[in-house]
């Protein structure tokens, strides 16, 4: 039997047996207190009013009870208990109006839990919920009654706050919650928890709940394009550069229809004894009119239209023409790497386009690397497996790029076919100073070297960071300290002077 039919069964026993035992023993009671017929009928029939009349009252509170209860559940989000979407934008409007009258604002923080959803694919799904449950529990702890909290969406949660804020509190508030995001453990995770934050105000940026949450909307994705961990206030500018943006996009289509992309390449060399051991391949694209456009510019952009795929083609293509043109491949590099986005193992059509390209370049196949970062692989864990699995059996080898920054397990490392892990620049950045830095980057090193898979330190700039990863046993490394990335005839010269 359901819970509630129990409950029902159980409330109506109670009544009968209340309803037994009054009329049993108040008509005995009226039997020895009331003695002639004409005032035991008057009797009886108060007593039958005030029987309907407490009934009657049960029956108003139990189910008024009852229907706060169910309109209570429909506002709330089942996990987490918070405000659910509609409700949320309905407890603003409400909000709104108060602040109205009290000529004060309202704030709206949208927060966005960063890598979500690799946790859910890492860890699976029990593990996604204790994240969320948890981090509603700590808004709660914080904000109780003072604010309105919303889920609406599956990692995004808002915190509405009313009040005369200035912009010291705003970034108080933002890091406080980001505090509260900090506190939430998984138990096989030892990093911590991020999000991101972008704030609406109310009236500034818009007067009525939809206009600011839309605004928050906004300032979200502004928060969320900077990186993980940023906080974002929402900016009216922004739809201009949103404009601008979709500018920019037309212009990188064309630039993939004429092919108008370069690449350069940056030497890797071996930490001990200094041998050039690779190459990465970057791209490079020259506006006609806005010069050098670095590719943290356009391959964001391109990335959210699935067209990485089209720029990958085109550099794969040009780098493999160079190097095989200058006698460099095969002779003095062995291995080139090629940078691969997110989503390109996550059509089937990509997949095929690769293995049609390297069935036309078999011989340079043993030469290639993909490099493909973290939280890419986690996106899509099974396909981009099964990618890897196929293009393994074509000789292809693969390093994961900007390691250390995801939230990959062992388990996950032990399950892909790696050659090589490259500890993500920001690691690099600050040793041997930052001590954090340093026992991160030696914690890395020693689980490749346990995992057999080599590591390539990217991004070394000074002679003292070369030291730290000699003595610490990293294999390779990457930065400006050694080469900058380059054209392929200086390249020639370096390889052929070194050789
Ligand atoms: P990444 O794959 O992590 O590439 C390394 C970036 O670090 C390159 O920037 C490189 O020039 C820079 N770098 C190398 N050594 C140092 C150093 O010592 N110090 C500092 N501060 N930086 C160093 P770049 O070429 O601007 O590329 C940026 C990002 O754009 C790349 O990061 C990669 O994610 C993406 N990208 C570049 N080329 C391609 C490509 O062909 N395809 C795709 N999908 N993405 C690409
Ligand atoms: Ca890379
Ligand atoms: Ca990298």
């Amino acid at each position: 039997m359901s819970y509630a039919s129990d409950r029902a069964t159980r409330l109506t026993i109670v009544y009968l047996i209340f309803g037994f035992l009054w009329i049993a023993f108040s008509d005995q009671v009226l039997a020895y207190l009331v003695q002639d017929a004409q005032t035991m009928a008057r009797m009886q029939t108060l007593k039958g009013w005030f029987f309907v009349s407490v009934t009657g009252l049960m029956f108003f509170l139990l189910a008024r009870r009852a229907l706060h209860q169910q309109r209570e559940l429909m506002r709330r989000d089942g996990l987490t208990g918070l405000l659910n979407r509609g409700m949320l934008r309905d407890e603003i409007e409400h909000q709104l109006e108060l602040a109205r009258c009290q000529q004060q604002k309202v704030v709206l923080f949208f927060i966005n839990l960063d890598g979500f959803k690799q946790i859910n694919a890492t860890y699976g799904h029990a593990a996604g919920d204790s994240v969320l449950e948890q981090f509603a529990f700590m808004l709660r702890r914080q904000y109780g009654e003072e604010a309105l909290l919303g889920r609406i969406g599956a990692d995004e949660f808002v915190v509405s706050l009313r009040g005369d804020f200035d912009s010291q509190e705003l970034d108080n508030t933002a890091l406080r919650i980001m505090n509260c995001c900090r506190l939430v453990r998984l138990p096989e995770e030892s990093g911590q928890f991020s999000c991101g934050i972008g704030v609406s105000i109310f009236p500034d940026d818009g007067v009525t709940a939809r206009e600011v949450m839309a605004a928050g909307a906004v300032a979200t994705e502004q928060a969320k394009a900077a990186g993980p961990g940023q906080y974002r206030q929402f900016n009216r500018a922004f739809s201009e550069s949103f404009e601008d943006r979709l500018k920019l996009l037309q212009e990188v289509k064309q630039a993939i229809r004429d092919e108008a992309f370069t690449v350069v390449y940056q030497p890797q060399f071996a930490v001990d004894g200094g041998d050039l051991t690779g190459v990465e391949v970057l791209v490079r694209w020259e506006h006609p009119e806005r010069g050098m456009v670095p590719p943290s510019r356009f391959i964001p952009l391109v990335e959210q239209q699935g067209l990485t795929h089209d720029i990958t083609r085109i550099v794969l293509q040009r780098a493999v023409s160079e190097l095989r043109s200058s006698g460099l491949l095969g002779t003095a590099i062995k291995r080139v790497s090629i940078n691969i986005s997110a989503q390109e193992f996550e059509s089937p059509e990509n997949l095929e386009d690769f293995v049609y390209m390297l069935t036309q370049n078999e011989d340079v196949c043993k030469y290639l690397q993909f490099e493909i970062t973290e939280t890419a692989i986690m996106r899509n864990l099974d396909a981009t497996l099964a990618a890897m699995e196929r293009l393994r059996l074509m000789g292809i080898r693969f390093s994961i790029d900007d390691f250390g920054t995801g939230y990959s397990s062992l388990n996950m490392l032990k399950q892909l076919p790696l050659n090589e892990l490259k500890i993500d620049q920001s690691f690099i950045r600050d040793i041997p100073e930052d001590t954090n830095d340093a026992m991160i980057a030696r914690t890395i090193i020693a689980m490749a070297q346990s995992l057999h898979i080599r590591l390539v330190a990217e991004g070394v700039e000074t002679e003292e960071q070369k030291q730290f990863l000699l003595q610490n046993g990293c294999d390779e490394m990457q930065g400006f300290l050694l080469a900058r990335p380059m054209a392929v005839a200086a390249l020639r010269d370096l390889a052929f002077s070194t050789a």
